[in-house]
Formats: structure tokens, C-alpha cells, sequence
């Protein structure tokens, strides 16, 4: 199928079509910038949601729930599980995302897996290419949940209009997410798994936390702990309306169009270094420079003037 047949179908809803453009996103495909050249003038509509959090807190159980929500409110929802730890596709982690089963069927549910960092730019500019895919799909809604941990973890909650930080109690949650610098990052928190003892004490250790960083100047937003069941849904509906209202405090503050130029910015910049860095051949080790590397080595050229060479002649 040519691209754009792809991209005519992908906005029809076919999900096969949508599927293999998020291939062509995570395999690198020669064929990607036609792709995305094509999606452009159809994107810019759907909200992004990012999930993030420590294994086994109840992500994908949460996703599920969100989805459950979303769909009874009547929205189009796109779901993207990136494991931002594995360079490799279709990681044996990612194939196994059993609890969303409950959706593999509803046609207005895109659920999709994404285990490569991508080849140009690696995983900040894989992510918002297979998140344009679904915005132009039609999606109102995309869920994108990470797999695995990793610093790349905070890169994909940024990629996000609103990011969401999930804990548990019990798993000493609060001190790792200071660790990670997830609580910077975070507009919505849930604590999950309250039936669970602790989850109290979890929310009023987070509670804290968060007084300890927070902004006082008038109007700025205050992340909203919600405690939830996710595995009974318990607490869903809240934390929709919590996303919600970031959303709408997003818009009336301008910062949904500041925060998503930002993510614009650092798209286009990844995809510039990586073109770069291409050009200087340190991919491959030939060329240019290999020669300033040896010209610096024999004291030929200071590094700098080397590094204006190579940009010069990039
Ligand atoms: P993820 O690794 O963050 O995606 O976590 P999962 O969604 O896979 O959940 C990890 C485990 O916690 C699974 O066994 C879930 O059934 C369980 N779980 C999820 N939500 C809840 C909850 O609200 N309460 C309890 N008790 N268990 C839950």
C-alpha cells in the first residue's frame, strides 16, 4: 500500500492502516517522512495523556480502566505502550499487555505497542511521530503508558498535554519518585491500590512532597492526589475529571499551545542532531570526522576549531 492510501485509510478509522504507519514510525522506514508529511494538516486534535510509574503500580490496569471511562463518555481513545528501556520492536513485555484485552475488540479503541526508540532521534521524536498516527486517526484521546523504566521514562511523560504519576502503596514509591524527578513532572497523582494498607500513608507522604516544591504565585496549578481501585475501577471517573480540568486550566492559561511548542521544538531538534551527527559519519566511523579526530590527537587542531569544521561543513 502506498503512503498516501495509508493515510486516507488511517483517517477513515481502519485500524490495519494505522497499525502499519506506527510500523513505518518504529522501524525508521525511508517511507516515514512522506508519512508524516502526509498526516500534518490532520493532527493537533486529540489530548495526550501520559502514565507514567514504577512497575507493577497499575499502569496498564489503569489504562484499561481509563479507556472503560473514556468510551462510556462516548470519546475515541488511542492507547500507545512504549517501553522506553528496549531498542528492540515487538519486546516480549510489550506483547503481553493481557489486561487491555477487554478493549481488542471495540473498533473505536487503537491500541498499540511501540518497543523501538525509533531511528532518527531516537524515542523523543518516536513517540510524537506514532502520536500524530492517531491524532490523525481520529482519536479524542491518547493514553500513552510507559513500559519498563528509565530516565526515558520522564521523556515520555513529557511528550504528554497532561502527565499522570501513578504509585502504590507499600513499594516505597514516594522517595523513588523523588529519585526520578517524577514529581516535577507530574500534573495528575494517583495513588493505586487503595484497598491496600498504606495507601493513606502514601498520599500524605506524596501530599507532603509535593508542599515541600510547590509554586505559590496565584493561579498555578496544584496536582490533585486521587486514590483509586483501578483494578475495580474505583476512582476512574475522578481522575478523568482531574484530567479534565487540567485540561481546561491548560487552555485558559495559554500553556497547552506553550507546552505543546515546546514538545515541537525539542521534536525537530532531536531530528536535527540526529541528521548531524549522521553527516559527521561517527555512525560509521568514516570520513571527516576520523581525520580531525587524528588531527586533534597529533596536535594539529584545537578541538574547537575541529568542531567548527565539522558543523561548517555538516
Ligand atoms: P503496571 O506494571 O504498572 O502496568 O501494573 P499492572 O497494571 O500490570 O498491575 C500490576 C499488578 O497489580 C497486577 O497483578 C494487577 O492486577 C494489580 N493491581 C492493579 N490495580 C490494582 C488495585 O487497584 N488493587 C490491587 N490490589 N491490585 C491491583
Amino acid at each position: 500500500m502506498d503512503v498516501p492510501t495509508l493515510v486516507e485509510r488511517a483517517r477513515r478509522g481502519d485500524p490495519r492502516a494505522v497499525a502499519r504507519l506506527i510500523s513505518l514510525v518504529e522501524d525508521g522506514s525511508p517511507l516515514l517522512r512522506e508519512a508524516m508529511a502526509a498526516l500534518a494538516p490532520y493532527c493537533g486534535n486529540a489530548y495526550i495523556v501520559g502514565l507514567t510509574g514504577a512497575p507493577g503500580v497499575g499502569k496498564s490496569t489503569s489504562t484499561n480502566a481509563l479507556v472503560t471511562e473514556y468510551r462510556a463518555r462516548g470519546k475515541r481513545i488511542g492507547v500507545l505502550a512504549v517501553d522506553p528501556s528496549s531498542p528492540f520492536s515487538g519486546g516480549a513485555l510489550l506483547g503481553d499487555r493481557v489486561r487491555m484485552q477487554d478493549h481488542a475488540t471495540d473498533p473505536e479503541v487503537y491500541i498499540r505497542s511501540m518497543a523501538s526508540r525509533g531511528h532518527l532521534g531516537g524515542l523523543s521524536a518516536a513517540t510524537p511521530q506514532a502520536l500524530r498516527v492517531l491524532d490523525a486517526a481520529g482519536c479524542d484521546i491518547v493514553l500513552v503508558e510507559t513500559v519498563g523504566v528509565g530516565q526515558s521514562e520522564v521523556e515520555v511523560a513529557e511528550a504528554a498535554d497532561t502527565a499522570v504519576v501513578l504509585l502504590a502503596p507499600g513499594m516505597g514509591d514516594g522517595i523513588q519518585a523523588a529519585k526520578a524527578g517524577i514529581l516535577e513532572i507530574g500534573d495528575v497523582f494517583v495513588v493505586n491500590k487503595a484497598d491496600r494498607d498504606g495507601a493513606d500513608a502514601t498520599a500524605r507522604e506524596l501530599n507532603h512532597m509535593l508542599a515541600l516544591g510547590e509554586r505559590r504565585e496565584p493561579g498555578a496549578w496544584r496536582p490533585p492526589i486521587i486514590k483509586t481501585v483501578a483494578a475495580r475501577g474505583e476512582g476512574i471517573g475522578e481522575v478523568v475529571e482531574a484530567l479534565e480540568k487540567h485540561r481546561a486550566w491548560l487552555g485558559e492559561t495559554g500553556k497547552l499551545a506553550g507546552r505543546r511548542k515546546a514538545r515541537a521544538a525539542a521534536e525537530i531538534e532531536a531530528i536535527a542532531v540526529a541528521v548531524l551527527r549522521r553527516r559527521f559519519g561517527d555512525l560509521h566511523g568514516d570520513s571527516r570526522l576520523s581525520a580531525l579526530a587524528d588531527a586533534v590527537v597529533a596536535g594539529e587542531i584545537d578541538p574547537f576549531a575541529a568542531a567548527d569544521q565539522l558543523v561548517e561543513h555538516a
